[in-house]
Order: structure tokens, then C-alpha cells, then sequence
């Protein structure tokens, strides 16, 4: 395994020192043997384990510093503080990837926490990382889980587990706030030329590289944001400490897929004012890049970084439109909005569950509606806007039964239902990991049929609204 480690090259002001602290019989229970491929990583290899598992220390492996808005108010001082970043591979395409682990134990940066992660929670996260990559979803990847003897203690006593996590960046709109902030303008620009060198290098030969570098940052959270709406996703903790830099979902907490479409949901209980709603997202993704822009406030002038965000909502309705319209085997925007806001007050009126409907409609046969209306208490409502759906179809020319297969290939059978989650966790939890490699299967390929596994497709019993998800991990 090369590690190579650039991110700590930049100093001690980005970092500290720190190295993973193993759990008392760690041991290895999950690994992603075709992401390790992809990072020519030799899990036999005598020497990857032992560093993998922080039994051999490496030299440079270090915890971030970074700051944040959470909920609206600025924390100054955040960083990784139950997270070591090793190092940085590459790829068979000489992309480099960051190797993450989190729960490696107290950091510079812990304040009050114990450094650590739950079995339950780094479940959550490989399962959660894995099933959104499968639907094109930037994401951090889960590469191994372990678990361990060693207990930690959170609302009840629970099992400790480490995460290894690979993703092109761990740099956080937090990392730039951190130092623009502080006044540490030589950091900011250290921090600056870093991300341009390693993530946006089209951008550093270009004519104005900040500018163009903010402008694909934009884009970037557009398309990932356009794509949650899309398949029904809610990170629960939309925190600029919890935003990406180059664009990919990170930090996996009280997440939540759609179920019955709820545009005021938060899966976050502790999320009192619904301020990370699912319908609010989009606007908290600018909320968020319009933090990020202050801490250029002295290499741009205010209008060009109000320039840089008005790329932000025609990005992101544009790529949600381009979806929706593959979603609904639809080719022309005007037929977009005419039919999905009539669809989508009749799902939220029938609290529709958001994937089963989708994947009916991509089988819905000329005429034949029974499915689809099988589902719903308002028949008519639902009749009548299916009959506009079909014959926008038929008018446009579509060829019926290949456009069909097209939707299948966007409308996914499997999501990663929170009650799925839950029950494959009590079985871990009791060291039965079947259940959990089984749903980790299903939502790797989640738009094939996996006929045997139907059960995982279905909609959540009456039992599961008393689950709650929060930001205890
Ligand atoms: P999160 O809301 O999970 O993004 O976490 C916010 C901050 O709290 C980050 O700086 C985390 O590293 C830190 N944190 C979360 N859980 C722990 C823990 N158990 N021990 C130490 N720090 C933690
Ligand atoms: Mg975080």
C-alpha cells in the first residue's frame, strides 16, 4: 500500500499529530474487496493490516482542525475529533483518494467526546455510503468495519467500531471558515493553492483559478443537493463542518431515505425547528456556500462571489429537472412541469411511499393503472393525472417498453429503509453479520429485481414510527 501524505505536508496549523488507538479485541468484520481493488490494497498483506487496524503507527497520520456553522451558530473550533485521516493512494487512474478512520479514539480536537464510534453508527455509515454510491451519489466509501470487545457508552452501554473510509477529500467548508475566522490569511492561501493543486487543477491554469474553483465548488453541491431531491435523501446534520469541499455526501449521522413523501421531514429528532428538512435542503446548500464565500471576502470583491452563488439555483433546478425527467421516462422540461407538482401533492396527500411509486410507475403498463391505484385511497385524483402522464408519453413519441427499462435504471427497487437498518444492526449486534452483508448485497445493485429478496423492498411496518434516529454515534 502507497500512502502518500500530502494534506500533512501543509503543517501544523492544519493538523495535529495523532494516531489510531486500536479497541480492546478489534477485529476486522466488513471489508470492500472491489473499492480495494480499485486502490490496489492488499487486505492479506501482512503489513495493510497492521497499519489498517492502527497496530503499527504511521508516522504522519494526523486529525484536521476545522470550525463550522452548525445549526446557524459559528463553532470556531471543530476538527476531527474521533477521526485520522493516514494518508492519501491513488487510484488505477492516479486519482487520489484520503484514508479515513473513523473512531480511532480522543484527538486533539475531542473536547468533551471519547474519541470513539458505535458499532450501530458505523453500520449505519457503511451501509448508507455503499447504497448511495450504487445510485451515483458522491459519497464517502465504506472500506472496512471493525468491531470490537471494547464498550462505549452512549444511551446505553454499546459495542466500540471503527470506520475506514476512503473519499477524495476530507476538506469541509469548516477547514476555510477555521482560518478566515482566525485572520490566517497565509493558511487560507495555503489552503487555497492545496484544493486547487489536488482537487480542481483544470481550475489553476486557468484565468482566474480561485474564481473558477468556487464556481465548480457551486456546482458541485448543486448536482449532489439535486440529487438527494431526487432519490429522497436527508443528511440530517447539514452543518458546513459536515460539507464537502469536492462535492461529496460526508459524515453519515441521522440520516434518513424517504419513505411515505414528506416534503417537512427531519429524520434529526434533535432537529427541533426542522431547520435540515427535506424541502429545505436546497436552500440550505446555499445557506452553506454563502459561509463558504465570506472567507474570500478579501481575494474577491462582493460581486464577484454573489456571481460565483448565482450559478447555485439554475445548476441544481436543472440537474433536479434532468433527473426527474429520467425518473419519469419523460424527454422535455415543459412535460416536467405540467406533470410533477400535481404528482408530488398527490403523493405527499397519500404519504405515497416515494421509491415504491417510482419503481411502479417505471412498470406501468398502456392503460393498465391497478398497480399504481392499489396504492392510494384517492382513486380518482390519481386516475386522472395518470392518464395525463400517459398520453404526454404517447404524444412525445416514447417508445413504451425500452423507455420502461431506462426508468428501472433510475428508479431504484431497494433503499436503505431505516427499519432495514435497524434490524441488520440487532443481529450484528449479537455477532450475526449475515443480515447485514445480505442488505449490503441488495443495495450494492438496487435496481435489479433480486426476486429473493423482496422483503427488502417493502414499505416499513407501523412499528417502525417509534424509531428514532439522533446525532448520538
Ligand atoms: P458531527 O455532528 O458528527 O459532524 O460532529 C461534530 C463534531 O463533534 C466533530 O468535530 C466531530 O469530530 C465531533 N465528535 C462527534 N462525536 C464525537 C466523539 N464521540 N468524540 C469526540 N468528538 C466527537
Ligand atoms: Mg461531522
Amino acid at each position: 500500500m502507497n500512502l502518500e501524505h500530502n494534506f500533512a505536508k501543509l503543517g501544523d496549523a492544519f493538523s495535529s499529530k495523532t494516531r489510531i488507538q486500536p479497541l480492546f479485541k478489534q477485529a476486522l468484520v466488513e471489508f470492500n474487496q472491489s473499492l480495494a481493488t480499485s486502490l490496489s490494497i492488499d487486505i492479506h498483506s501482512t503489513q495493510t493490516k497492521q497499519l489498517l487496524s492502527g497496530h503499527q503507527a504511521l508516522s504522519d497520520s494526523l486529525s484536521m482542525v476545522y470550525a463550522g456553522h452548525q445549526f446557524g451558530g459559528f463553532s470556531p473550533q471543530l476538527g476531527d475529533g474521533r477521526g485520522v485521516l493516514l494518508g492519501e493512494i491513488r487510484d488505477q487512474h492516479s486519482v487520489l483518494y484520503d484514508l479515513h478512520m473513523k473512531g480511532a479514539g480522543p484527538t486533539p480536537y475531542s473536547r468533551r467526546g471519547d474519541g470513539r464510534a458505535v458499532l450501530r453508527s458505523c453500520i449505519r455509515e457503511y451501509l448508507a455510503s455503499e447504497a448511495m454510491a450504487a445510485l451515483s451519489i458522491p459519497s464517502t466509501r465504506a472500506l472496512a468495519l471493525y468491531g470490537s470487545q471494547e464498550t462505549v457508552y452512549r444511551e446505553r452501554p454499546e459495542e466500540g467500531a471503527m470506520l475506514l473510509r476512503v473519499a477524495e477529500g476530507h476538506i469541509r467548508f469548516g477547514h476555510f471558515e477555521c482560518f478566515f475566522y482566525q485572520g490566517k490569511q497565509k493558511e487560507l492561501d495555503q489552503l487555497i493553492e492545496y484544493c486547487l493543486m489536488h482537487y480542481y487543477p483544470d481550475c489553476l491554469s486557468s484565468n482566474a483559478p480561485l474564481q473558477n474553483m468556487l464556481i465548480e465548488v457551486v456546482k458541485r453541491t448543486a448536482h449532489l443537493i439535486a440529487k438527494w431531491q431526487a432519490v429522497g435523501f436527508q443528511h440530517g446534520v447539514m452543518n458546513t463542518d459536515n460539507f464537502s469541499f469536492t462535492g461529496e455526501t460526508i459524515d453519515y449521522g441521522p440520516y434518513g431515505f424517504m419513505e411515505g413523501y414528506e416534503p417537512d421531514w427531519a429524520c434529526n429528532h434533535s432537529d427541533y425547528e426542522g431547520r435540515y428538512a427535506f424541502s429545505r435542503q436546497p436552500g440550505v446548500g446555499l445557506w452553506n456556500l454563502n459561509c463558504l464565500m465570506r472567507c474570500f471576502s478579501k481575494h474577491l470583491s462582493k460581486n464577484q462571489l454573489i456571481a460565483i452563488l448565482q450559478h447555485y439555483e439554475p445548476e441544481l433546478q436543472s440537474h433536479y429537472d434532468q433527473l426527474m425527467m429520467k425518473k419519469m421516462g419523460l424527454n422535455d422540461p415543459e412535460q416536467l412541469h405540467t406533470l410533477l407538482p400535481p404528482l408530488l401533492s398527490i403523493l405527499k396527500a397519500e404519504k405515497m411511499d416515494y421509491t415504491i411509486f417510482f419503481r411502479l410507475l417505471s412498470q406501468l403498463r398502456k392503460g393498465e393503472f391497478s398497480l399504481l391505484l392499489d396504492e392510494v385511497v384517492d382513486r380518482n385524483q390519481l386516475t386522472q393525472w395518470l392518464m395525463r402522464y400517459e398520453s404526454e408519453r404517447i404524444r412525445h413519441g416514447n417508445e413504451w417498453s425500452a423507455i420502461s427499462e431506462k426508468m428501472k435504471q433510475i428508479n431504484p427497487k431497494f433503499i436503505l429503509r431505516n427499519y432495514l437498518a435497524h434490524d441488520v444492526i440487532l443481529a450484528a449486534e449479537q455477532g450475526n453479520y449475515l443480515p447485514f452483508r445480505h442488505l449490503l448485497e441488495v443495495l450494492n445493485t438496487p435496481f435489479n429485481e433480486h426476486e429473493t429478496s423482496n422483503l427488502l423492498a417493502q414499505r416499513a411496518p407501523n412499528w417502525v414510527k417509534s424509531l428514532e434516529v439522533s446525532c448520538s454515534s
